[in-house]
């Protein structure tokens, strides 16, 4: 067995979309980044990486290169999870929490969980998608920026 945990936090800007595990959100801001700035998938990537010992997602995925300019998180979590299983490991479960103040993540947590589980190979129970604010403190509390933390276990199945 092995664990590994990630965290991610992007700012919130005017004009761009709002994408949160693959979910599209309706809100007035969105998170600013080189891909589609899933702050929630990012979080679940760096955790896959840290428990394959594989590094960490700006490693693996450099915002400087043009290729993943734009792109869908899920298809790095994709690519992330190729990465893992070619290691030998296959995903036990997953545990994540967004830390934003608005709007709320409740009503959007179970298609969050199938997208995630439809890419990692696993079931939606497995994947389990809290949201919590700040309590209107600090940046996330000021509405500046979402962050999300996540914790994977890995089994070794080679
Ligand atoms: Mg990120």
């Amino acid at each position: 067995m092995r664990i590994g945990m990630g965290y991610d936090v992007h700012r919130l800007v005017k004009g761009r979309d709002l994408v949160l595990g693959g979910v599209a959100i309706p809100y007035e801001k969105g998170l600013l980044g080189h891909s589609d700035a899933d702050v929630l998938l990012h979080a679940l990537c760096d955790a896959l990486f840290g428990a394959a010992g594989l590094g960490d997602i700006g490693r693996r995925f450099p915002d400087t290169d043009p290729a993943y300019k734009g792109i869908e998180s899920l298809k790095l979590l994709t690519r992330t999870y190729e990465m893992v299983r070619g290691r030998g490991f296959t995903l036990v479960n997953a545990d994540a929490t967004v830390f934003a103040q608005e709007p709320k993540i409740g009503p959007y947590h179970r298609q969050m969980a199938q997208n995630i589980a439809a890419v990692l190979d696993s079931t939606p129970e497995c994947i389990n998608i809290k949201a919590t604010t700040t309590e209107g403190l600090g940046m996330i509390g000021a509405g500046d920026g979402i962050a999300a933390m996540a914790v994977v276990l890995l089994e070794n199945t080679i």
